[in-house]
This record gives structure tokens, C-alpha cells and sequence, in this order.
């Protein structure tokens, strides 16, 4: 838990109860979408995640559906009973972006955009800040300060995996960050485990390190048709899994004396 929780249109983070966001890397169709949310409500995610505005190191690579993204991921949270999460790249896109997203997530290539993270402060909108990935603990944190100088209190950081020498994974997951997070901010600390895997072979591990931890919850990449998705296809955990993953999370989550809860197809009374 964290000393500060930070709660989204009546969603506590910080908080016993880990919070999953998953979805996935890019909107690509409504078929895609709301399959996404149906899998991911009923496995007990609390947000839909899916970038709309994508950031890609090719520019000839799908840049995304833009604010018609943003609103197919509204549509589909709202069928399903989720919040959602997508990212922001630019000033101009904040209040563009708050009827549709929930929960402003600043990517890690725009840790440092510092008129960004003020423009953001300022707007008081909910802020999930991506460490970036060549950032030390220290440049993080002053990143989520230049959002809560500006009078925003509602900072959830995300620990995404740092660039060293090792290329067996994407990136390499931080895990030691997040308690130092916690302990130097006391804001919520959540945990990406896909972008450090790289691929979706490594995703499992990494969620499991994410929880015991103390992540306050999960930024998980999932979709319905991974060798066909037009982002990250090759970290997304296939839908058909993500039930059995979030139930292994569950499981650690309780060993650290966190809860972690069911969705609505567990909850709901079984059909006679
Ligand atoms: C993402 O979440 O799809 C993403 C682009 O993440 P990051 O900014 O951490 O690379
Ligand atoms: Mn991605």
C-alpha cells in the first residue's frame, strides 16, 4: 500500500486492493476493443488501457486511430463496467482527451517533457507517469514533482523497465524501483511487466515480480489476436491467457497481503 492513495472516478490505487489495467497497445478496431474489455472486466481488471496517439520508433510504423481510438475505448470501458487509461503526447490533447480517458498516461518517452507534465499538473486530470527508460529513480520523481508543484495530486507512477546492457529482454524491469518509489513519493507504483519482456514469453514472470514487490497494480498488454496486432503483438499475452494470468497474480497478491478482485464472470451467481 502507499501513504497517499489516489482515487479515479471511485477506483482506489494505493490502496490493499491492486488495481489491473490491461488492454491493448494500440485501438485498433471496435471488434478488437470490446473484445478486450469483455476478457479483462471479467477477469477483474478496473481499466481499459489503449493507445489512440501512438508513439512509434518508425514513423512509417501504425501511428494509431487518434481521437477516434479514444472514443471506440470509451465506448467499450462503458459496456463493460472499466475505466480507461491511454496516452497523452502533447498540451494540446488534454482536454481533448478528458471526456474519453480516465486516467492521462504520459509515456516514457515524455517523462522529461516538462511544459507536458506542467500543462498536466494544471489541468488536474489523473496522471499515470511511465518511468522513462533511461531515467534514474531520482529524474522520475522529480518528473511526478513538476505534476504536483502545479497542485495535481493525483500521481500514479509506473514502473516500465530501463535500457542497460542486457538485449535478452526489451528492456530490464526495475523491480527495486518500485519500493524506492513508494518510500520517496508515497504515491501508487504500478508495474508494466510487457514492454521490459518484449515478449509475451517473459510476461508472466514479470507480473508475479510486479506484485510481490509491492506494485500497486498491473499495466498488462493483452489482445484478442497477438500475430496480427498492428503494436507490440509480440509482448501481448493472447486474451484466451489473461484470465490464468491475472488468477497467478491473485495468488501472490494474497501472499503479500494484498487483495487482488475477481471479475464479474467469477462473481456472478452460476447459471442454473
Ligand atoms: C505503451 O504503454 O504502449 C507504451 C508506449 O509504453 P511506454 O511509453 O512505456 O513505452
Ligand atoms: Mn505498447
Amino acid at each position: 500500500m502507499s501513504n497517499r492513495t489516489v482515487t479515479i472516478r471511485g477506483c482506489p490505487l494505493g490502496g490493499p486492493e491492486l488495481v489491473v489495467m490491461a488492454g491493448p497497445c494500440a485501438v485498433e478496431s471496435r471488434e478488437q476493443t470490446f473484445r478486450a474489455a469483455e476478457v479483462v472486466a471479467s477477469s477483474g481488471a478496473r481499466f481499459l488501457r489503449g493507445g489512440a496517439f501512438k508513439v512509434r520508433t518508425s514513423p512509417t510504423a501504425f501511428q494509431g486511430l487518434g481521437g477516434d481510438g479514444w472514443k471506440l475505448l470509451r465506448e467499450a470501458a462503458d459496456a463493460h463496467g472499466l475505466l480507461t487509461v491511454s496516452e497523452i503526447l502533447t498540451e494540446e490533447q488534454i482536454e481533448r482527451a478528458r471526456p474519453h480517458v480516465d486516467l492521462a498516461q504520459i509515456g516514457s518517452r515524455n517523462m522529461q517533457n516538462v511544459p507536458l507534465l506542467k500543462a498536466l499538473g494544471r489541468s488536474r486530470m489523473p496522471v499515470l507517469l511511465k518511468r522513462g527508460f533511461g531515467c534514474t529513480i531520482d529524474e522520475w520523481i522529480h518528473a511526478a514533482e513538476y505534476i504536483l508543484a502545479e497542485g495535481n495530486e493525483s500521481v500514479v507512477l509506473c514502473e516500465r523497465g530501463i535500457r542497460t546492457f542486457e538485449t535478452a529482454t526489451r528492456f530490464t524491469l526495475d523491480v527495486a524501483a518500485v519500493p524506492i518509489a513508494k518510500k520517496r513519493l508515497g504515491l501508487p507504483v504500478l508495474v508494466d511487466p510487457s514492454h521490459p519482456a518484449g515478449s509475451r514469453e517473459w510476461v508472466e514472470s514479470l507480473t508475479l515480480a510486479g506484485v510481490a514487490c509491492g506494485g500497486d497494480g498491473l499495466l498488462v498488454e493483452t489482445h484478442p489476436d497477438p500475430a496480427n496486432a498492428l503494436s507490440d503483438g509480440g509482448q501481448a499475452v493472447a486474451l484466451a491467457d489473461f484470465p490464468a494470468l491475472v488468477e497467478k497474480a491473485r495468488r501472490v497478491a494474497q501472499a503479500v497481503g494484498r487483495t487482488l478482485p475477481l471479475g464479474a464472470s467469477a462473481t456472478a451467481a452460476p447459471a442454473q
